[in-house]
């Protein structure tokens, strides 16, 4: 049986800053056991690499402010994953949930910058489809370098990292948590539990309900008109096109085909899949803007997406830290979104039973 005061079940973005703020905290023997064969291998590699500005959430005031907040911060603190000069542009569809003058009425009530941009409305879209379009500042971040620069934190730390291994708690009492794997049982003083589409499934009971959802990313060559920029058009069921710097490529994503499938039980669910809608995207994408019709497909990523059952229908974006019902020493920890690591941290070092 391997000791450790800390056990983290999830080598992504939040189990590896968790792990690195337990250590700032004073725990002393802190473990990360991962499934894959290393840190940020998941959702923290498969996604839009989008830091939210606030921009994506005109019906939530709260989620738009904290994103605000979040965002600045993880700029300073990662300069070396942000990718510069590209140009976020936000279109307004005609039938979307917000019109133009709400869109730029909130970005105002956020402080969050937005341009009307005329010029890359005559470039990129069609005015039948697309109402206005805004320039606004917003990155993408590149999940490659995020996972270096972390994997050297955590060995600077001294924490504890182990790969290819997947555990499941399998008892407690009051003093300690024993934590299965296929080889050693590991005994710890905590556990967190940071498995993001597996948060209900590693033997740890989780309050909050949770949707899994089947996602499909398409990589793409884009267009030459959208060289340098990035477009995501809102407010429905329409689509975003980012660059993806840890493939030197863009990603689309549309609202509609992205989600193959989805679940709300627990545990890991028997996939249905019926092939890339890659094809599917770009063809609705290329209706609202002509120019994606000569984007080149390069492949898909599919990734679980983890969503709470209660914010699914609006723009809120809760974290959630659960402590256990059934012992003091386990935590559920989810974020919806990268920058909600600095909520997650900030719950962390109020809780006075983990001051050391
Ligand atoms: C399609 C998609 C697009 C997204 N776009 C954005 C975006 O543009 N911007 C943004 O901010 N956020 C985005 N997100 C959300 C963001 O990716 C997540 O909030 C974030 O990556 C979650 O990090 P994590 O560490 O909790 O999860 P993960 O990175 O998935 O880490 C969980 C880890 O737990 C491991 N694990 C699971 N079970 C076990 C076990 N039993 N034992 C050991 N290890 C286990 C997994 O292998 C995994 O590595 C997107 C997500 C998806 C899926």
């Amino acid at each position: 049986m391997r000791e450790v005061d800390a056990l983290i079940l999830g080598g992504g973005f939040y189990g590896c800053h968790i792990a690195l703020a337990l250590k700032e905290l004073g725990f002393g023997r802190v473990q990360i056991i991962e499934r894959e064969p290393g840190i940020m291998r998941r959702a923290s590699y498969v996604n839009q690499a989008r830091v939210h500005n606030g921009y994506h959430y005109p019906r939530s005031l709260t989620t738009g402010i904290s994103s605000r907040r979040n965002f600045n911060r993880f700029v300073e603190e990662h300069p070396f994953a942000v990718v510069p000069d590209v140009e976020m542009i936000y279109g307004i569809a005609c039938n979307s949930r917000v019109t133009g003058s709400q869109f730029a009425r909130f970005c105002d009530e956020i402080g969050a910058a937005c341009r009307e941009d005329r010029q890359v409305m005559n470039e990129l879209f069609d005015p039948a489809l697309i109402e206005t379009c805004f320039s606004v500042t917003e990155i993408a971040f590149d999940a490659s370098a995020l996972a270096r620069n972390m994997m050297s934190r955590l060995v600077a730390a001294g924490v504890d990292c182990r790969f290819g291994v997947k555990g499941r708690v399998s008892r407690w009492d009051d003093q300690s948590v024993i934590v299965d794997t296929a080889d050693t049982p590991v005994r710890a003083q905590y556990v967190f539990n940071c498995t993001y589409a597996y948060l209900d499934d590693v033997g740890i009971r989780v309050r909050n309900r949770i949707k899994k959802e089947l996602t499909e990313i398409a990589l793409i060559k884009p267009p030459r008109e959208m060289s340098g920029r990035a477009v995501t058009v809102m407010d429905g069921p329409f689509f975003s096109s980012m660059p993806f710097p840890s493939r030197s490529c863009y990603s689309l994503t549309h609202v509609r085909y992205t989600p193959h499938m989805s679940w709300t039980e627990a545990g890991e669910a028997a996939l249905r899949f019926d092939g890339s809608r890659a094809e599917m995207m770009i063809r609705d994408t290329s209706r609202y803007m002509p120019s994606m019709r000569t984007s080149a497909y390069l492949g898909s990523l599919y990734e679980l997406k983890t969503i709470l059952v209660k914010s699914e229908n609006s723009d809120s974006r809760p974290i959630v830290f659960e402590r256990s019902d059934d012992s003091d020493r386990m935590y559920s920890v989810l974020g919806s979104k990268i920058d909600n690591i600095y909520d997650v941290l900030a719950y962390l070092k109020q809780q006075p039973w983990l001051l050391r």
